[in-house]
């Protein structure tokens, strides 16, 4: 918690600022962006904002492709007091229609090519359009680059909102997380002290800007450290290696590694310079951590975090890194496991309901009161939704989201459980298990496999090799092999995708 007089996420990120000069981030077109620099386009583009009447509070809703300005953007319209909302460059106006309609921006900023589409939606609102396209050209850092730099950094609470983040939305509509200043900049300074971060590191910057993990944690982190970051407009596993050469910390989703180790090029000479490897967003296989190991010498972080609450737990970056494990609850974070029915705290090794507390832990689902109320516990923990175990060494373990917990006559079936036990098989690279209605049974267990294309690998030989290993109501009642599995751009597998392909296997 912070008690100055201004708990802007801008002010405690650069109001103390010992050396202007100072690298911030530099771009493959050969940019490079000192902190006052960031701090005066900051200022410049916080001084159009207000000019076009965004005020303290209002929303400012941005389905920009990755570029500096895109970050500057973030940076001013939370400098000026008002509401960050970024969106998915993948949504299509169908789906801005909604996220628009629902957060009632008074400023949307877009790709000059989708102005007229978005114009429309906009207008409903009474929201105004800027443009700002991937080349950081639009009309809003031409008005920009004509604007002066000196702007008062709006005073804001630790509680006022600097950000709206719309949850994936898996399972129905999704919903605006409301995150606070203090929520980001207590947990980038978590963050920041945790692993180490001094203004030495220079972060490889391969993540896309519009979710949780490329813009708090690697950004906010890497600015509250006076680090360095390798700003790259997408993942490029070649460049990524050659950077690695003059970089010192690689922040990835679990993809990212795994197509790392595909190359030859991945070898403890080629990443001798990095100090940290961080993953998360979606589980890291535990095969990868270890191959990852073996081929560079370093142990990957995995950490454990969501839109709502930022970073909850990681592996320790001095003690043991465990693969398949997400670490321990994070310095002023509280994790605990309930009982999913009675919110009773479980014992070390059991599963149930992970919750979390602290200061990290967003303001609620933005005009959505009951669904907030929903999701907290009276005593304030916030039930993920995700399953999991804290084993007895205090390592957090994640079985899977709640929605994928198989209940198979009247047993919890926890999908991870069964992927982990096809995951060791000779030949099998990967495994998704899901719930697809069954005709007898309500619901069926049903493993989606992924093999090395060498191995000769089929239904019959996984469910061989099950036999003994499970007990019968977890085996599954299909296993059906596929060349790859669907996965959003988070590297997250969309079971969902999968729920839907298969649905009709077991009708009668
Ligand atoms: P998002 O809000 O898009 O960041 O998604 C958050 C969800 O991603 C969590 O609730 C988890 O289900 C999952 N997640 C994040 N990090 C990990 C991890 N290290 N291992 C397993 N699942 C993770």
């Amino acid at each position: 918690m912070n008690n100055s007089a201004n708990a802007n996420l801008f002010s405690r990120l650069f109001d103390r600022l010992d050396d202007p000069d100072r690298l911030a981030i530099e771009t493959l077109d050969g940019q490079r962006i000192s902190y006052g620099d960031l701090i005066a386009r900051a200022g410049q583009m916080a001084n159009v904002l207000a000019s076009r009447g965004v005020k303290v509070g209002d929303r400012v809703a941005a389905q920009t492709e990755k570029s500096v300005a895109a970050l500057v953007l973030y940076l001013a319209v939370v400098r000026a007091g008002a509401v960050y909302l970024p969106l998915n460059t993948a949504y299509t106006l169908n789906e801005l229609d909604y996220f628009i309609g629902d957060a009632e921006p008074s400023l949307v900023v877009c790709d000059p090519a989708k102005a007229d589409g978005i114009g429309a939606i906009a207008a409903k609102v009474g929201a105004r359009v800027e443009t700002l396209g991937a080349d950081g050209k639009g009309s809003l850092t031409e008005a920009a680059a004509i604007a002066k730099p000196e702007f008062e950094t709006v005073s804001r609470g630790n509680d006022d909102l600097a950000a709206i983040l719309y949850t994936s939305g898996t399972t129905g509509r999704s919903k605006g997380a409301m995150l606070s200043h203090d929520n980001l900049a207590s947990n980038s300074l978590t963050l920041v002290d945790y692993w180490g971060f001094t203004d030495k590191d220079v972060l490889i910057h391969a993540l896309p800007i519009y979710h949780t993990h490329g813009l708090f944690v690697a950004s906010n982190v890497t600015l509250f450290a006076r680090a360095a970051m390798i700003f790259l407009p997408k993942f490029d596993p070649e460049l990524i290696i050659k950077l690695m050469a003059r970089a010192t910390v690689l922040m990835g989703v679990p993809t990212f590694y795994t197509r790392l180790l595909q190359s030859p090029a991945l070898t403890k000479e080629s990443t001798a310079h990095m100090r940290l490897f961080v993953s998360g967003s979606a589980p890291l296989l535990a095969d990868t951590h270890r191959e990852w190991a073996r081929r560079t010498g370093h142990a990957v972080l995995e950490r454990y975090g969501m839109t709502e609450t930022n970073m909850n737990t990681s592996n320790p970056y001095a003690g043991e890194r465990v693969p398949g494990a997400v670490g321990h609850a994070l310095p002023g974070v509280s994790v605990r496991v309930t009982d999913p029915d009675t919110g009773k705290e479980l014992k070390p090794e059991q599963i149930g309901m992970i919750e979390v507390k602290g200061p990290n832990v967003f303001k609620g689902y933005w005009r959505m009161p009951e669904k907030t109320k929903a999701e907290f516990r009276d005593d304030g923990f916030f039930i993920t939704g995700d399953l999991g175990k804290i084993d007895d060494k205090g390592y957090v373990h994640i079985l899977g989201r709640g929605k994928d917990l198989v209940i198979s006559g009247g047993f919890n079936v926890y999908p991870k459980e069964i992927e982990s036990e096809i995951d060791a098989m000779p030949g099998v690279i990967e495994t998704a298990v899901i719930v697809v209605p069954h005709a007898d049974f309500g619901e069926g267990v049903t493993a989606v496999v992924v093999c090395d294309r060498k191995a000769k690998v089929d239904e019959a030989t996984v469910l061989k090799g099950l036999e003994g290993r499970l007990a019968k109501f977890k085996m599954p009642k299909r296993v059906i092999i596929v060349d790859e599995l669907p996965r959003n751009a988070m590297g997250k597998v969309q079971k969902n995708i999968l729920r839907d392909t298969y649905k009709g296997i077991y009708a009668k």
